[in-house]
């Protein structure tokens, strides 16, 4: 069976602990490959190689890294089927999404940031006549990423880009439930010649590779996106260590549907938001607040869509929802479609584990679940406060807009929103008041990555995106010249 080893110094090797862990296809629940199963050795390994990379590739001009982020780009590009079945092989995610979104944009993020950097610039001030200050910016060294499995090859690539591409050696960290991709990616560096050293790719658990590289005391940053309780323990290890953090974390977004907004539109976005990689993107909409007046018909028209979403096997290319990522996955899905009906929750459609009889052969052992909506549920009880991170959404009637307001800030996490409206003003004051780090008003999932990326509160701290993860990624100098 193939083994996806680590990545370091240009060379395919195993893990010092010989162990490997089995990587499961989710849509037919059979290990297909092993991922190394790292630890601290490991680390250790690559941070040397890290470090033996980090003066040529940090002292050559940007013209030099543009040149070899772009060349990762292309042959992402130009092998672009193949990583597309291998992102819906190991994530159960439709095939149609891994064409159409996961890897372009894999192939965006490297291009978007080799050519960000020919366009940055320091600052410079004239205090006085015979006084100038200047800023450097610099790279830290050698920097972590942390990724998770929902978008595996899109965040990944998100992390490392501006990384690299602001001169920095990366030790990089997927998912081991979702390595594929970022195996295939070290075969491209391999492929193409990539600097050694420059890019270190380290498979196996977060509680032993991952929590190496957040302790190894010569990584000077950590990029990490996970969940809540992960950023904290991270948090906890790094922020003593004075590295610097960037945390992106859940959500419990709430998509906001006033009574004057275009219902169709709405509808056709919301369920979207709600389902779209089976509810598992940090910025879905899993909460549905809905004007009283027009909850009903909303209600309605939405369930009715939900209904005819095609679930089955992800190689399909029909196929709108695939499997959820791995068992354990599917099971807290499930335990908290259980919450919701003991908090008094209705199932409006949904609600289980796919029937395996409705499933093609090879899908009968895998983690389906159905699309689920649920309605008659208080704002503030578990199933609406907490993240569920699967095929569930709930709808929730509000009588005004500060009504609206309250419930969409009343939980512990601010990463996004959607607000349907067609009056500009209550938009805009609406967008002002929500305490979430990005808004979308008639729309969803709409990103320019010039845009800062992130959260408040409990989805976490930094911002991500355009020059803002370029400059996480370098320390500022102060140089004040005197004449
Ligand atoms: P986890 O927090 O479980 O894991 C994320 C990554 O961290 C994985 O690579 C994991 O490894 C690793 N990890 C786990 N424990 C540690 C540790 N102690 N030290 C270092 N690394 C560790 O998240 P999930 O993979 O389950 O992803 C789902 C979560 O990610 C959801 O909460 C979702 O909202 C959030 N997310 C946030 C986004 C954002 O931009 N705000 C975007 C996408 C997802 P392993 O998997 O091997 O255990």
């Amino acid at each position: 069976m193939k083994k996806l080893n680590n990545y370091i110094g240009g060379d395919f090797i195993n893990p010092f602990s010989d162990n490997y862990i089995e990587n499961i296809n989710p849509a037919t629940g059979e290990v297909f490959s092993l991922v190394a199963d790292s630890d601290e050795n490991d680390i250790n390994l690559a941070v040397e190689a890290a470090k033996a990379a980090f003066p040529k590739w940090s002292s050559a001009d940007a013209n030099f890294r543009s040149k070899w982020l772009l060349k990762l780009a292309n042959y992402i590009e130009n092998n672009l089927e193949k990583f597309a079945q291998a992102e819906t092989k190991d994530n159960g995610k439709p095939i149609s999404l891994s064409r159409s979104i996961d890897i372009p944009r894999a192939i965006q993020n490297l291009s978007f940031f080799a050519t960000a950097i020919l366009h940055d610039k320091e600052e410079a001030f004239h205090t006085s006549e015979n006084v100038l200050n200047y800023t450097l910016r610099q790279p830290l060294g050698v920097v972590g990423c942390i990724s998770p499995w929902n978008l595996p090859l899109y965040l990944f690539t998100w992390k490392i880009a501006p990384a690299l591409a602001s001169g920095n050696c990366v030790i990089a960290k997927p998912s081991e439930l979702t390595p594929y991709t970022a195996y295939l990616l070290s075969e491209a560096c391999q492929a193409i010649n990539f600097p050694d050293g420059v890019l270190n790719i380290i498979h196996g658990y977060g509680h032993r590779a991952g929590a190496s590289i957040v302790a190894h005391p010569d990584i000077k940053a950590i990029s990490f996106t996970g969940g809540t309780q992960t950023g904290k323990t991270i948090a906890s290890v790094a922020a003593p260590m004075f590295k610097k953090l960037s945390l992106e974390l859940g959500g419990k977004n709430a998509t906001i549907i006033f009574a004057d907004s275009d219902l169709e539109d709405a509808v056709h976005t919301a369920v979207r938001a709600a389902f779209t990689n089976q509810g598992q993107i940090c910025l879905c909409g899993s909460r549905i607040l809905i004007e009283d007046s027009i909850y009903e018909e909303f209600k309605a028209k939405f369930v009715e869509k939900v209904k005819t979403l095609k679930l089955g096997d992800p190689t399909d290319k029909n196929t709108d929802q695939g499997a959820t990522v791995s068992k354990v996955h599917q099971d807290k899905v499930l335990s908290y479609i259980e919450l919701a009906k003991q908090e008094g929750g209705q199932l409006l459609t949904g609600g289980q584990k796919v029937d395996s009889e409705k499933l093609p052969e090879r899908c009968k052992n895998g983690f389906f679940i159905e699309p689920t909506v649920i309605e008659n549920l208080p704002a503030y009880c578990r199933t609406n406060q907490e993240e569920i991170f699967g095929a569930v959404t709930t709808l929730i009637p509000f009588e005004n807009e500060n009504e609206a307001i309250e419930f969409a800030n009343s939980t512990p996490y601010g990463l996004s929103a959607s607000v349907w409206t067609q009056n500009l003003s209550k938009a805009h004051r609406v967008a002002a008041k929500l305490e979430t780090g990005i808004v979308w008003i008639n729309s969803w999932l709409l990103r320019d990555l010039r845009t800062p990326f992130g959260g408040t509160k409990q989805s976490g701290v930094g911002r991500e995106g355009g020059y803002e993860a370029l400059h996480f990624f370098t320390e500022e100098k102060n140089v004040c010249v005197k004449f």
